[in-house]
C-alpha cells in the first residue's frame, strides 16, 4: 500500500495549480539581482497598493496577538454600503480563490458536475475535483466563452456554472447583455458563478451592473477581489455577493478565521480609495496600448484583452519564455490552460513594459 492509496482517486486526479515564478526563484536560478527581474507574471498591480490601505495595514499590525474579526463586521459594512447589498449578501475569502473553493465545496459533490470553458481560469477545475465532482470543460469560442455551448452542456446533474468575465489568461470579454440573457436562460437550480475579479479594468463603455443583477437572479454568485486592481495581491482578500440563503451556505464551509485582520483592515481602507483604483485604471489602459502598439510592431499577433495583462503567440513559447528568463523577464507559459503556442505577460510600469518588448525582439529574432 502506498500512502497515495490513501487518498480519494479524485484528490489523487488533481494536478496542483501552478503560479507565476517569484523573482526570487529566478535570482536564484540565473544569478541575477533580484532588483534587475522584472516580474510580469501573476497580473498584480504595477502601481502597488494604496497608501491608505498602507496606513490601515500597518495600524492593524499593532494588534496582531488578537483573532481577527470572524465576521468582518467592518469590511462587510463598507462593502454592503458600496454596494447597496445587505450584509447577509456578502461572503469574504482569503482571496477571491477562497470564495470560489466555498461555492463549489457547498454545492458540488461526487455526482454533480460543474460547467466552464476550455481556457478558462484553473481554479474552476482545481475547485470542481476537490469536491469530488465532475468537470465539464466546454470548447472556447476565439478563446472566450462560448456561452450558447455552455448552456448546452448544463445537465441534470450541474450544480455550477463557472464563468470568468474577463477570462484569464486570455483576456476575453463576454458583454454584460449577453451575460443578462445567459442568465435568463440558465435553469434557476444551477449556481452561476461570475468571477470579476478584473472588473475595475473594464472600459467605461464596457462597464454593466452585475450587482443589480443579484435580485433579479437568486442563482447569481458574484466574486471579486483585492488581488488586482486594488494592488493587495499578498494580504489575499476577496469577495462573494450572493443571494443570502446561497451566502449562508457558503459561509457554512469557511473557515472561521479565514480573513486576516491586516487583510480587513487594509481592504476597507483600499475600497475607499477610488483616486488609486482610478490612477490604476488610467495607467492599465495606456500599458495595454504600449504592449499592443510593441506586437503589433513586430507582427506578434495577441489576444485583444480586457485585463491587466496580454495573451501573445509565441510560436515556441518554451523556448521563447527560457529566453527571455535569460533577460531577467519572467511572464507566465500557459501551456497548461490548453495554450502551447502562447505566452501571457501583465501590464507593468512603462519602463518594464519597454524592458519585455526589447527582450521579447531578442527573444524571438534569431537563434
Ligand atoms: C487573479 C484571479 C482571481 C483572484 O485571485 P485572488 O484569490 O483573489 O488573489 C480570481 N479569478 C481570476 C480569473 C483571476 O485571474
Amino acid at each position: 500500500m502506498t500512502l497515495a492509496g490513501l487518498a480519494p482517486d479524485y484528490i489523487r486526479a488533481i494536478s496542483p495549480y501552478q503560479p507565476g515564478k517569484p523573482i526570487s526563484e529566478l535570482a536564484r536560478e540565473m544569478g541575477i539581482a533580484a532588483h534587475e527581474i522584472i516580474k510580469l507574471a501573476s497580473n498584480e498591480n504595477p502601481l502597488g497598493m494604496s497608501p491608505k490601505a498602507r496606513q490601515a495595514a500597518a495600524v492593524a499590525l499593532e494588534d496582531l496577538s488578537r483573532y481577527p474579526d470572524g465576521n468582518g463586521f467592518e469590511l462587510k459594512a463598507a462593502l454592503a454600503q458600496r454596494y447597496r447589498v445587505g450584509h447577509d449578501a456578502i461572503v469574504l475569502g482569503n482571496g477571491s480563490n477562497d470564495v470560489l473553493e466555498m461555492a463549489a465545496r457547498a454545492f458540488l459533490s461526487r455526482d454533480c458536475a460543474a460547467v466552464y470553458s476550455q481556457h478558462a481560469f484553473a481554479v474552476y477545475p482545481l475547485a470542481t475535483r476537490a469536491a469530488g465532482a465532475a468537470g465539464i470543460e466546454v470548447p472556447a469560442r476565439e478563446y472566450g466563452h462560448d456561452l450558447e455551448a455552455m448552456l448546452s452542456a448544463i445537465t441534470a446533474h450541474t450544480r455550477i456554472v463557472f464563468v470568468a468575465n474577463p477570462n484569464n489568461p486570455t483576456g476575453t470579454l463576454a458583454r454584460g447583455e449577453q451575460l443578462a440573457l445567459f442568465m435568463e436562460r440558465v435553469r434557476e437550480d444551477v449556481l452561476v458563478v461570475l468571477d470579476e475579479a478584473y472588473n475595475e479594468y473594464l472600459p467605461l463603455p464596457l462597464r454593466y451592473n452585475s450587482v443589480a443583477w443579484l435580485a433579479r437572479f437568486p442563482n447569481l454568485v458574484l466574486t471579486r477581489t483585492f488581488s488586482k486592481a486594488y494592488g493587495l495581491a499578498g494580504l489575499r482578500v476577496g469577495f462573494a455577493l450572493a443571494h443570502p440563503e446561497v451566502a449562508d451556505l457558503m459561509n457554512r464551509v469557511r473557515q472561521p478565521f479565514n480573513v486576516s485582520s491586516v487583510a480587513l483592515a487594509a481592504a476597507q481602507a483600499a475600497l475607499g480609495d477610488d483616486a488609486f483604483v482610478a490612477t490604476s485604471h488610467e495607467h492599465n489602459r495606456r500599458g495595454l496600448a504600449q504592449l499592443v502598439a510593441g506586437f503589433e510592431r513586430m507582427g506578434v499577433s495577441y489576444i485583444p484583452s480586457y485585463g491587466n495583462f496580454v495573451t501573445f503567440h509565441a510560436g515556441d513559447a518554451a523556448r521563447v519564455n527560457a529566453r527571455l528568463l535569460e533577460q531577467g523577464i519572467i511572464v507566465r507559459p500557459i501551456a497548461n490552460y490548453g495554450l502551447p503556442r502562447h505566452l501571457r505577460v501583465t501590464v507593468g510600469l512603462e519602463t518594464e513594459n519597454q524592458r519585455f518588448l526589447e527582450a521579447l525582439a531578442k527573444a524571438l529574432g534569431g537563434h
